[in-house]
């Protein structure tokens, strides 16, 4: 139904040379969007992924080395690309610890990269899509926008912040055509969820499976791990005319876990 809709579109994803953003990248490439890849790293294989990207999916597939950390970097991001008529805000990372004693640098570094880094790209790219006449802005949030978790205390903060801004750039834009949405991921297999999975074991004295069935996916009503294909096909979806009046919301790809 979406086959290369997006054609002539370019769509920068914030931390897609992994996991979801990376995910996100190949559905909005698959629909014909060129892509700018980012991540913080500017490593051969960054550029090699570009490469095959490309040529999997016939689009201009670039990838720009930006901090998302760092506010000049992720503005400088926004103009090397150029233009930007998607714009996925995806870099995340997470830190898990309780109140008195999370790391300062931890929560200054989630707030930065989870939260802050869409303020400075949103800021640079509204200019670009009201030029062109066209924008989406699509902020990867999580369930952990809309609920809580004990441990979490920086991220579920960044997350419930970036619905907050979600909303403010709907209503900023909401006479012009273009949208701003925050999907909302339940438990995706990723590198980030993977680096967890130690830390729970220990905690919980579990071996991997029972950490995956009886603590993360707990949460989950499904029972499953959403994936990467289905957040890119939520993305797409949200590019498309079908989405065009929705805007300032929260999609939830999640098994249920925020019907709970
Ligand atoms: P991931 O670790 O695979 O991907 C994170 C991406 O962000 C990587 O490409 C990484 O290189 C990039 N990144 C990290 N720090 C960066 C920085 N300073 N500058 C630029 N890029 C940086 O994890 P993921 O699961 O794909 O997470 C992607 C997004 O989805 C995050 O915002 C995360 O909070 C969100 N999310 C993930 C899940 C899940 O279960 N995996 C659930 C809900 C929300």
């Amino acid at each position: 139904m979406f086959e290369k809709f997006l054609g002539g579109k370019t769509a920068v994803v914030t931390g897609s040379n992994s996991g979801i953003g990376l995910g996100i990248a190949h559905e909005l490439a698959r629909a014909g969007a060129d892509i700018v890849l980012n991540s913080f790293t500017d490593a051969p294989e960054d550029h090699a992924l570009a490469e095959s990207m490309a040529r999997q999916h016939g689009v201009n597939v670039r990838y720009i080395q930006a901090d998302m950390s760092k506010g000049s970097d992720c503005r400088a991001l926004i103009e090397q690309a150029g233009a930007c008529d998607i714009l996925v805000n995806n870099a995340g990372i997470q830190h898990v610890a309780p109140i008195p004693d999370f790391p300062v640098e931890k929560w200054d570094a989630i707030i930065a990269i989870n939260l802050t880094s869409a303020f400075h790209t949103t800021a640079v790219a509204l200019p670009m899509m009201r030029k062109s006449g066209w924008g989406r802005v699509i902020n990867i949030a999580s369930a952990h926008g809309l609920t809580a978790s004990e441990y979490k205390s920086a991220y579920v903060a960044a997350k419930h912040g970036i619905v907050g801004l979600t909303k403010v750039t709907a209503l900023e834009t909401a006479k012009e055509p273009i949208t701003c949405n925050a999907i909302c991921p339940g438990y995706v297999l990723t590198p980030i969820v993977e680096k967890q999975i130690p830390d729970q074991m220990k905690t919980h004295g579990m071996n991997r499976e029972d950490v995956i069935a009886k603590v993360m996916l707990q949460r989950q009503p499904s029972g499953q791990f959403a994936t990467v294909e289905q957040m890119g096909g939520t993305a797409v979806f949200l590019c498309s005319p079908a989405a065009d009046q929705i805007t300032g919301t929260t999609i939830s790809v999640d098994g249920g876990w925020t019907a709970l």
